[in-house]
């Protein structure tokens, strides 16, 4: 491959771009929005004030093609680590605290363990839950996780909701499963929880781009793809509002784009066609936000706020699955999210903090087992393009993890459907 055209700049995209460049191709990146990043990045908000990101973003030590990434651009510094691995929760509606504290070594007994596990779970509903890594595509996690229980309500609920970003009642059970064999069951650095430090963009995205650049590649933002013309079995041209351009016989197309568009570019693409929402509120509290144990993030059952990030004097709140949070007028969101992190935090409830709310109504494709059943390969019909982006078929939750490994992948598949 001579060049490659990345459509989409996010960082699946990115991956793709990295991985196009060390094979010694060059590279050009087209993105639609002024800046790359995509669902992952940071920006300066006029109304607080600061950098904030689009949403608060967790990464797990088990991460092993984000690591790679981030090694490769230099952005781990800008990451902040949780060793050893401590997932604090604080339930709203009792007051109880706990940390779950997956021990080293890959079989888990820190679920025998009453310091580590979770107050009132019992361990059946452990045991119970090991199900779900024999789960067949049609299955939910939920029905390997005993709802009703202590441990579902405490455990299961937060941490399967946060990583579909799905009810599990809804959610395919076999990309969870993925997740929980790559950490639960590969010890306690797998375990890990990662956060940025100051930011998504400096650690991911801002680095990526610094060195695409030191090697040769080219990024145009505002630059939206609007059709690819197809022939003889390959992508032809690419067609721009400001003209085309021709796909060279040595050239190949990644197409980086979300699940909401690709189908509009490729003919007969089978992908995703529906998204599950996640509302982020940022709150600015003007003085170091700290939570109990100096830990960066908080798990919360019992609200409506689920998981607390912090860095500086900024909270930052996710609700996964909020579809019908989203549908709520801001201010009532806001006073919602407000209650629950001043509870944590023992703040003023009557005295919110000026703040910000994002709702990404679609933040991910929704990961039932009817949607995860439509993410296609990153092979298509045309030898010359290759797809990419968290939706496509990586056998993981829409994730940085598996965005960053389908680009890769797309590269991969380029390599072999090309002659050399
Ligand atoms: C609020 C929120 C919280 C999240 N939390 C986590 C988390 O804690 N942990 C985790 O691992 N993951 C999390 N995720 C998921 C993670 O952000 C995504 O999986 C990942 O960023 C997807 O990257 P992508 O490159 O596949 O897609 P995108 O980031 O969507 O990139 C696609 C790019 O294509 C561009 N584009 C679209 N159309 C065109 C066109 N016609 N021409 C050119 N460019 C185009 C878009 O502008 C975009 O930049 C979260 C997502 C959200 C929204």
């Amino acid at each position: 491959m001579k060049r490659v055209h990345v459509i989409g700049a996010g960082l699946a995209g990115l991956s793709a771009a990295l991985a196009a460049v060390r094979g010694g191709a060059a590279v050009t990146l087209h993105e639609a929005a002024p800046q790359a990043g995509g669902r992952c990045r940071s920006y300066f908000d006029d109304k607080l004030g600061c950098v904030i990101d689009n949403g608060g973003h967790v990464i797990m030590g088990a991460n092993r093609a984000a690591f790679a990434f981030l090694d490769e651009v230099g952005g781990r510094a800008h990451m902040v680590e949780v060793a050893p691995a401590a997932f604090p929760f604080l339930d709203l509606a009792t007051g109880e605290r706990w940390t779950v504290r997956p021990n080293a070594g890959r079989i888990p007994w820190w679920v025998f363990a009453r310091a580590r596990r979770v107050p009132g779970a019992r361990i059946a509903d452990f045991l119970h839950a090991l199900g779900i890594l024999r789960a067949g595509p049609e299955d939910t996690v939920a029905q390997f996780l005993a709802p009703g229980s202590e441990l579902y309500r405490r455990l299961w609920d937060p941490l399967a909701t946060s990583v579909m970003n799905a009810d599990p009642r809804e959610a395919a059970a076999q990309p969870m499963a993925e997740m929980v064999r790559q950490t639960f069951f590969a010890g306690e650095a797998a375990c890990r929880p990662w956060v940025a430090r100051a930011g998504l963009s400096r650690a991911f995205v801002d680095p990526a781009l610094d060195l695409l650049r030191t090697r040769g590649a080219v990024l145009r933002t505002e630059h939206r793809l609007q059709r690819i013309a197809f022939a003889a079995g390959r992508a032809d041209a690419l067609h721009f509002a400001d003209g085309s351009i021709p796909i060279d016989a040595d050239d190949a197309v990644v197409l980086a784009v979300p699940h909401a568009v690709a189908p509009s570019l490729v003919p007969d693409l089978v992908a995703p066609d529906d998204a599950r929402a996640i509302v982020n509120a940022h709150f600015r509290l003007g003085r170091p936000a700290k939570l109990p144990d100096g830990l960066p993030l908080l798990g919360l059952v019992g609200g409506t706020a689920q998981w607390l990030i912090v860095h500086d004097d900024i909270v930052s709140v996710t609700v996964s699955a909020g579809d019908a949070l989203a549908e709520r007028p801001n201010d009532q969101v806001i006073a919602l999210l407000w209650r629950d992190v001043a509870r944590a935090m023992s703040l003023e409830p009557d005295r919110p903090a000026p703040s910000r709310l994002i709702k990404e109504k679609r933040a991910t494709f929704a990961q039932t087992p009817v949607q995860v059943a439509r993410r296609p390969p990153p092979r298509t019909a045309w030898r010359n393009l290759a797809l990419a982006g968290d939706w496509t078929a990586t056998g993981l939750p829409a994730t940085i993890e598996g965005a960053i490994r389908s680009g890769a992948a797309a590269i991969e598949s380029l390599r072999k459907s090309m002659p050399q």
